[in-house]
């Protein structure tokens, strides 16, 4: 369902991703783990199409992401196309993004109502379904300021799956939460990866979770995945030497 093919991005004299070969299945959950700075985001990002490319193609759902169909083969892709491409993809961010001036449930419903065009009534039946969803019923009508940040994480979640999304991305969605509040983001997250109809790509540096829910983990290193397999292959019996390192150091 998404495929990189040798895909280079750049900023400046820095190359992000070095001909960049990854491939998710329909479906699947895969994790994405590594060092600072092997481009685990810029991956993400390129996918909501926060970031262009610089070379390779992009495949989501079977068509070029970051190009399309033009009357003398592939051109680079216009708005429109981004625009609808982007409707298949959500995504939690680290530091929740939400909207500080609007109630829970409208920052759950703002996108369906403005890019979607579902009329108010049926997004906030939909919404309060997804608030119930992530626990958080009783919120409706709080401000994030009101929440805490586990909670606001999970108004997160069921605002990117208010967009109905094939493909899930998160990017550490609890490394900016106390650790008491870890664990019910986790639950959430847990939660949807037993559907098997969606589709997960998860950037983390919870190993233990990972290792539950993910059908393969990716190392990254250097703008390139350096080693990928089952968690249990890489977590138990890494074959590279820099993946064991990489472990011995956040394990
Ligand atoms: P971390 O674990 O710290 O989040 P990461 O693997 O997510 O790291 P990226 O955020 O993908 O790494 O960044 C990869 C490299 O690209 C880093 O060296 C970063 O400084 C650089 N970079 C990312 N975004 C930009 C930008 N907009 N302009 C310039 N450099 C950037
Ligand atoms: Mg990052």
């Amino acid at each position: 369902i998404i495929k990189f093919d040798k895909v280079i991005k750049r900023f400046g004299d820095l190359t992000v991703l070095n001909e960049l070969d990854f491939e998710v299945k329909r479906g699947e959950k895969v994790t994405i783990i590594g060092p600072s700075g092997s481009g685990k985001s810029t991956v993400l990002r390129i996918l909501m199409t926060l970031e262009g490319i610089d070379g390779g193609m992009v495949t989501v759902n079977g068509e070029p992401l970051w190009h399309e169909q033009g009357p003398d083969g592939l051109r680079p892709a216009s708005e429109a196309h981004l625009r609808k491409m982007r409707g298949q993809l959500g995504m939690v961010f680290q530091q929740f993004n939400l909207f500080p001036h609007m109630s829970v449930l409208r920052n759950v419903t703002e996108a369906p109502v403005k890019v979607l065009g579902l009329s108010k009534t049926a997004a906030r039946e939909r919404g309060l379904e997804l608030l119930e969803l992530v626990g958080l019923s009783d919120q409706a009508d709080k401000y994030p300021h009101q929440l805490s940040g586990g909670q606001q994480q999970r108004v997160g979640i069921a605002r990117a799956l208010a967009m109905r999304p094939s493909i899930l991305l998160f990017d550490e969605p609890t490394s900016a939460l106390d650790p008491e509040l870890v664990g019910e983001v986790l639950t959430v997250i847990g939660r949807l990866a037993e559907e098997h109809d969606l589709t997960m790509l998860l950037v983390t540096h919870e190993m233990r979770f990972a290792r539950e829910i993910s059908d393969r983990v990716c190392f990254f290193d250097q703008g390139q995945i350096r080693e990928e397999g089952t968690p249990e292959e890489l977590f138990t019996n890494p074959s590279e030497a820099r993946t064991r390192e990489f472990l011995q150091a956040v394990l």
